[in-house]
């Protein structure tokens, strides 16, 4: 695996201030892969000066040039879909065909949306006697996680630079790999020096550093609450733009109407994918309590077919490990009943957790209220529809969820009273033009599409 000992800074790959490193593991076979340097506050302040040096050229730059030089970024994510792929199950250790379609696809998807919407986007405004003119925010300090690498990136860096904004991005220390490619292709695009710059490193030195930069003008996170609420402060003591995209618990209402089987089979799939490392996963499945003895059977035999180093890949490390093996320990010590899977490691080589599905849970267990980032779901019980919306709204997210019911009406009037960033009704698609982002402790802001775009962009009007 391709590895550069340098940050990718103004347009050039630049030895690092210090000499610290970090390793780079496979989480599939514990092996090192590879080596990135250990960004410090000095890298920072290098890659935060270039873009502010290439900030007043790229704003100023035509939308549509813009557009264009997008447009080209996704035209190499294409041409580099296998690395890219690779690259992140090298890193995150997602099976391949799961990299290539949502790792490396999602992200060309999202590039794509951008290139078009940087040339078609109304930058100006006639409000009565005003023009409103949307202008680029500044420099972007985009902090990332490990989860979805590539598509992290892209949902930052695409309508930050078709809104005319420069970015200095600090990806998470487990998969740097795929945003130094990212940054090659930045380069081969043909996108101006200094309009994208990397610094590799650790959260609390360089993504610290990055955030408290007093010449970056939004820092968009996205990763845990815990960080989130310290990157809100920061952002907010010094009158800084902040968005915020963080956990979730997102829950998957089930309807006595609804089509049980497919519904809890779509269920399953939803969480296992990704090895349950999805802030939006939907982890708890509220079921009927006449539908439950049945939704919990069909269940089990659907998460069977999720064979552990096949359909089903590791977590991202040995901490991430530990950590959701515990939060089932914790289930089980509560009196949730394991109907498959359990806390056993289920190989001897590589981070990965047993497929669990947990049934007798009920809404104040601690599997049931926090986030544990793993392939473990919940079968909740209501007795009506009441109950089954103050169980989906009774937690601190509000990320995402879904419905299911016979009758679509049905179905949209629940998500109505949801109090949630996305719903997916019957099993809805995903679409890279709908905003996403959280209610309440999901975080603030939204990514994707025309509301992404407007993050970065602050308005000024003109009055005639
Ligand atoms: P994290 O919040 O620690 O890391 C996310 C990013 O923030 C990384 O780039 C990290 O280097 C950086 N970071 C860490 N501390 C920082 C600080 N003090 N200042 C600035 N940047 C900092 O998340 P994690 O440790 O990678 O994962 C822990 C938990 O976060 C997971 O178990 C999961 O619950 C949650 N998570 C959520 C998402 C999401 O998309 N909502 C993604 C990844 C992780």
């Amino acid at each position: 695996m391709k590895a550069h000992d340098a940050m990718y800074i103004g347009g050039q790959w630049r030895p690092a201030a210090g000499r610290d490193t970090i390793a780079v593991v496979n989480p599939a076979d514990e092996q090192v892969i590879g080596h990135v340097p250990a960004g410090t506050a000095e890298d920072v302040d290098a890659a935060v000066r270039a873009a502010r040096d290439a900030f007043a050229g790229w704003a100023a730059t035509p939308p549509a040039e813009r557009a264009a030089k997008i447009a080209a970024l996704r035209d190499v994510l294409v041409a580099r879909k296998d690395e890219i792929a690779e690259t992140v199950t090298a890193e995150l250790g997602s099976p391949p065909p799961f990299s290539q379609m949502v790792h490396a696809g999602v992200p060309i998807a999202v590039a794509g949306s951008y290139a078009e919407l940087a040339a078609t986007y109304s930058f100006e405004a006639k409000v009565g006697n005003s023009t409103v003119l949307l202008e680029p925010v500044g420099v972007v300090g985009a902090i990332t996680p490990w989860n979805y690498p590539l598509h992290q990136i892209v949902a930052k860096v695409a309508p930050a630079l078709a809104a005319g904004c420069t970015v200095v991005l600090k990806p998470a220390e487990d998969t740097p790999l795929t945003a130094q490619l990212f940054a090659e292709a930045v380069e081969e695009a043909g996108i101006p020096a200094g309009v994208f710059n990397l610094v590799t490193g650790l959260g609390p030195v360089a993504g610290q550093a990055l955030a408290e930069h007093e010449g970056v003008d939004l820092v968009s996170f996205t990763g845990s609450t815990a960080v989130g609420k310290q990157i809100g402060a920061t952002a907010g003591a010094a009158v800084k733009r902040v968005a915020l995209e963080l956990g979730g618990k997102s829950a998957n209402v089930i309807l006595p109407s609804a089509d049980l089987a497919k519904a809890v089979g779509a269920g399953i799939a939803n969480v296992m994918a990704n090895s349950g490392q999805t802030c939006s996963a939907w982890t708890r499945m509220l079921v009927h309590e006449d539908q439950y003895d049945e939704a919990v059977a069909i269940a089990a035999t659907a998460v069977a077919k999720y064979s552990v180093g096949d359909r089903v890949g590791p977590l991202v490390n040995a901490k991430q490990q530990a950590r959701v093996r515990g939060y089932i320990e914790k289930g089980i010590e509560e009196g949730a009943r394991v109907v498959a899977g359990g806390p056993e490691v289920p190989l001897d080589t590589g981070y990965y957790v047993a497929p669990t599905v947990f049934a007798d849970v009920t809404p104040d267990m601690t599997i049931a209220q926090e986030e544990i980032f793993g392939p473990v779901v919940s079968i909740l019980k209501y007795a009506d529809e009441a109950q089954a919306l103050r169980i989906a709204n009774g937690t601190v997210y509000g990320l995402a969820g879904a419905v299911w019911a016979a009758d679509e009406a049905e179905a949209v009037a629940f998500a109505r009273r949801m109090d949630t960033g996305q719903v997916d009704i019957n099993g809805g698609r995903f679409n890279p033009l709908a905003p996403f982002g959280g209610y309440k402790q999901s975080g603030v802001g939204r990514e994707l599409g025309a509301h992404g775009l407007s993050e970065y962009l602050q308005t000024k009007s003109l009055q005639f």
